[in-house]
């Protein structure tokens, strides 16, 4: 982009990002924080240069995803912790993606962590911090109208696109992607891919090792949680 429109005020502050306004009404800048938490906040703490890595790691992500096929609100990266963004209505509905069992989903439903599932699973839960981010389905989402049929249909299909984009591109480097979170949004009239994409968001297990390269080292105190993010970070440049 030739002109970079100015930093205006900061409108929203969440658990990850803060978000400022611009000069530029369609577009918002993204400020990426070393803030982590977990189990909706009640762990707190923060991973050195988190932001730094998941600004970086969520353009190069952004990127491959554009180039196949994937709509996204990325623009360009500004320095270490701005991103330029297209400002989107959020749909109120994550997707996960999983592949491989883990987390809530070996919890509620008895399963062993670590079981490969045949085939991608997606599952929709509706953004609520005071109710916990609940699991939620189609209907749900349709009854309630946080989401069309046409624009449940869009998320679903690119979704399972992300899924099979980002699975390729990480196999290629080592990395199983075992789930993920995605958030969309409206941007006039289009469904584009928003949030960011990053070990706080997805887990990535070594292929060989199986060992975790994801926020997971933070939410079970599994130790080098910088060290984690550090390595994906070179996995996916390389
Ligand atoms: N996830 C996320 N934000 C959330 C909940 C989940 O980014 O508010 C991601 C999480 O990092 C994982 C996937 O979504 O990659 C599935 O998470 P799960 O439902 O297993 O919940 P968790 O174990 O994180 O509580």
């Amino acid at each position: 982009m030739e002109n970079i429109p100015a930093k205006l005020e900061q409108f929203y502050e969440g658990k990850a990002k803060k978000l400022y306004s611009t000069s530029d009404p369609d577009l918002v800048i993204a400020y990426f924080k070393d803030d982590a938490t977990a189990f909706n906040a009640k762990k707190r703490g923060t991973i050195e240069d988190k932001g730094v890595i998941n600004n970086r790691m969520s353009e190069l992500f952004f990127t491959l995803l554009e180039r196949n096929g994937v709509p996204t609100h990325f623009v360009q990266r500004l320095n270490d912790r701005e991103m330029l963004c297209k400002r989107l209505e959020i749909i109120p509905v994550e997707l996960v993606v999983r592949n491989i069992v883990a987390g809530s989903m070996a919890k509620r439903l008895g399963r062993e962590e670590g079981e490969p599932l045949k085939r991608p699973v997606v599952e929709y839960y509706y953004k609520s911090d005071p109710l916990d981010d609940p699991l939620i389905n189609a209907d749900h989402a349709l009854v309630f109208g946080w989401a069309t049929p046409a624009e449940l249909r869009t998320i679903d299909t690119l979704a399972l696109k992300v899924n099979e984009v980002l699975s390729r591109f990480l196999d290629e480097r080592g990395i199983l992607l075992v789930d993920f979170k995605l958030e969309f949004g409206r941007h006039h009239g289009a469904i584009l891919l928003g949030d960011e994409i990053c070990p706080d968001t997805c887990r990535f297990w070594d292929k060989q090792t199986r060992e975790k390269l994801d926020k997971d080292r933070f939410r079970r105190d599994l130790g080098n949680v910088e060290g984690a993010y550090q390595e994906m970070l070179r996995r996916v440049e390389a």
